[in-house]
Order: C-alpha cells, then sequence, then structure tokens
C-alpha cells in the first residue's frame, strides 16, 4: 500500500511533475530541453518573486546551493554574521569557516530566534559582509522574519544570503522588495520536485561583489563564472555546457513550476498558512506541545513534542496506518519530538489523514485524549481554505 509522505522534504511529489520526468532523456542540447530548462529560469523568477535576479539550477543538493552562496562570496577573513536557529545554521557556518569566512553568531534558545534588536546590536558592533539567515530551520520548524533581517543588512552594508531550502515556494518571500541577495533552495521540498537540484537566486549586487572578488573561488564546481554564462545561454534559448545538466530532474521542474505559477504564489503562501494552521490546531486540541511558539513557528512544517510517556515508538504505530513523518533532528533534543512537513503540494485532506494516523497511534500508545478532538480542530480551520 502506497504510504503518505509527510516528512520535511522530500515531500508527495504531483502525478504530473512525476511523468514529467519520466520522459525518454533528449540530449541537453535539444530544441524541446533548451525551451524547458530557458522556461524555467525565468518561472523562477515569478517565483522568488524578482525580476532582475540570476537564477541558477545545478545538479546537487541543498547543502550544494549553500555552498553556492559561501564559495561564491566569501574571501578569506571576511566576516559573517549568522543568526542561529538550529541545526541548518550550524551547518552553513561550518560551510563559510571552511571559504576562510569569520563567523559570529547570534542565536536564542531552542525553538526561539534572536530578536531584530539583538541582530542589530551584532551588525553595528563590527563591519559584515554577510547576513546569513535559515528561513525555516528544519530541526526546529523556526520560522525568521526575513522581511526585517533583510532590511536590516542592507543599512549595515552587508549582504543578505537566505537558506530557503524548508521555504521557498511556501512561505511568504519577497525577494526583490524585501531586498535579499542571496536566496538558495532545493528541489525536494515547497518547490514539489524529487531530490537532486540546487537552485539559487542571486540579486545584481552579490553578482557584482563575485566579479570583484580578489581570490578565486576555492570551489570549482561551484563556481558562478563556470555556471553564469550556461544559465544566460537557456535562457537565450540557446545551449551551452558546463556540466550535464540533470535533463529529467529539469523536466521535472519545469512542470513544477507550471503548477505553482497558475496556482499563484499569493494563493499559494495563503495556502501553506492555512494548512499550517489547521494541522497545529489539531495538535493543540490533543494536547501536544509545539518546539516553536506559534508566532514564530514556520506553515511548512511542525516540530511536536511527544507527550509525557510517548516516544519515539509512535513514529511506527503513525506509519503502521500509511503516513510517514520524521523523527527529531537537533542533536540537543531529537528524542523528545517529531516533525511533520507540509509543504508544496499538500492539502486539506493530507492534513486530515496525518492527524487521524496520529489520533491512531496516539491511541495505541496509551496517550489519553478524547478521540477525534484533533480532526474536528483541523477540520474548522480547512474550512477557510
Ligand atoms: N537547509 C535546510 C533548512 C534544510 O532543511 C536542508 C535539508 N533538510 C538543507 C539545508 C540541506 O539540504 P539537502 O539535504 O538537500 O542537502
Amino acid at each position: 500500500m502506497s504510504e503518505l509522505l509527510m516528512i520535511p522534504g522530500p515531500v508527495e511529489f504531483e502525478r504530473a511533475v512525476l511523468q514529467a520526468m519520466a520522459t525518454k532523456t533528449p540530449s541537453h542540447i535539444s530544441p524541446d530541453f533548451i525551451e524547458v530548462f530557458g522556461r524555467s529560469l525565468e518561472r523562477l523568477r515569478e517565483v522568488f518573486l524578482t525580476e532582475e535576479g540570476q537564477p541558477f539550477v545545478v545538479a546537487g543538493s541543498g547543502t550544494l546551493a549553500m555552498e553556492m552562496a559561501a564559495a561564491n562570496l566569501i574571501e578569506p577573513g571576511d566576516r559573517v554574521l549568522l543568526v542561529d536557529t538550529g541545526y541548518f545554521s550550524h551547518r552553513f557556518a561550518s560551510i563559510c569557516e571552511r571559504y576562510g569566512a569569520r563567523v559570529t553568531r547570534v542565536g536564542a534558545k531552542l525553538g526561539d530566534l534572536p530578536s531584530l534588536e539583538e541582530v542589530e546590536r551584532s551588525l553595528r558592533g563590527a563591519k559584515y559582509k554577510l547576513l546569513l539567515v535559515t528561513h525555516v530551520d528544519t530541526s526546529t520548524g523556526v520560522l525568521v522574519d526575513v522581511a526585517s533581517l533583510g532590511g536590516l543588512a542592507r543599512r549595515y552594508g552587508a549582504l543578505s544570503v537566505v537558506d530557503g531550502v524548508c521555504a521557498t515556494g511556501g512561505e511568504e518571500f519577497r525577494q526583490e522588495k524585501w531586498g535579499i541577495d542571496i536566496c538558495l533552495t532545493a528541489s525536494q521540498k515547497a518547490l514539489g520536485v524529487p531530490p537532486g537540484l540546487a537552485i539559487l537566486m542571486v540579486s545584481p549586487r552579490a553578482l557584482d561583489l563575485f566579479r570583484k572578488r580578489r581570490t578565486p573561488v576555492a570551489n570549482y564546481y561551484a563556481d558562478f563564472a563556470n555556471w553564469l554564462p550556461v544559465m544566460e545561454a537557456y535562457e537565450a534559448r540557446k545551449a551551452s555546457y558546463f556540466g550535464t545538466p540533470p535533463v529529467n530532474l529539469i523536466y521535472a521542474l519545469g512542470e513544477s513550476l507550471e503548477e505553482i505559477v497558475s496556482e499563484g504564489m499569493e494563493a499559494r503562501f495563503r495556502r501553506h498558512r492555512i494548512i499550517s494552521e489547521a494541522f497545529k490546531a489539531a495538535m493543540t486540541a490533543l494536547g501536544l506541545k509545539q518546539v516553536p511558539a506559534l508566532e514564530v513557528a514556520a506553515h511548512t512544517m511542525s516540530a511536536i513534542y511527544y507527550p509525557e510517556g510517548v516516544g519515539k515508538e509512535l513514529l511506527g504505530e503513525i506509519r503502521e496506518r500509511s503516513v510517514v513523518v520524521a523523527g527529531g533532528l537537533h542533536p540537543r533534543f531529537k528524542e523528545r519530538y517529531f516533525r511533520v512537513g507540509h509543504m508544496g503540494g499538500a492539502r486539506g485532506s493530507h492534513i486530515l489523514a496525518t492527524v487521524g494516523a496520529i489520533e491512531g497511534a496516539l491511541q495505541a500508545s496509551g496517550y489519553r485524549f478524547e478521540l477525534g478532538a484533533g480532526l474536528v480542530a483541523a477540520q474548522k480551520v480547512l474550512k477557510g481554505l
């Protein structure tokens, strides 16, 4: 029996996207592929809400996208300020340090984020080249205020880099209006495409900084100089080559981007907000606590503490009911919570199936609650869809 995949990526993919991926692989310089790749690059601007951004689509996972941002912008000795919200912030710090950055962290307690005042105090204290933020930290389910942080970075002359891996295509994000310099993501989450694509949107200011580097980019595969001519060529509907593109994945991307754009970004942000609220309302109705406070909680995923007396065996019970959710990830408390992804094409029926499976699993684990209370709470919110 097929299971419903409700982890924070990869997610459930639309049938049309999977079918697009199953096309016979044409040459990467065939006219049909050139058109699909070229149009996908144009569509990405619509998703990131920018007209001036330069998209990059490269074979690799989200970590490669992080690495590309760091490798191309950082020169040894550069100062980087990191808004530390969890596991993926730590990864970003390690990547930046590999390229010689001096990283300063401004953090908060688990499941929370530093205040804007704290970030501003740090920005005032030293001259930073980059401000790094994780839009949604997948380990804690914390959502940061990217608009305000982007504004702060501009005010203090730093470039802003947003890890949007668990957010882009689901959480509200307006790259140009918010003045974000690089937003990076991966295909397998809210963009609804199987894993394997690293995607970045780079502002003219960031490209300018890259062009003014004094030292060569220390990573050959990640070097913008190798990829920029390729992206420009495909967008001009010409072939070009640096590394063989993941042709079938780009067909899948093309299909998914058409679906995203036809839904419309505002409708998409709204759908993510509502299904997230429905799921979170259900968890509250069941008496379960969430890792982040609701004001700073993501809409693409939820992180929920196991109730008293229940542990990770709950995941197996949920799976018995044909729904797959994820365990904890943050090393400091991963035994104490589980995570549910609700992004990309996620809809009300997925939320209800997941809440139903969680209720059944909780009951089997001996937890006492009113059966159906979660479903009722979710249904009430889903009426707004
Ligand atoms: N950043 C965030 C916020 C993520 O959620 C992930 C993946 N879960 C990554 C970076 C790394 O992406 P990947 O696993 O595709 O390398």
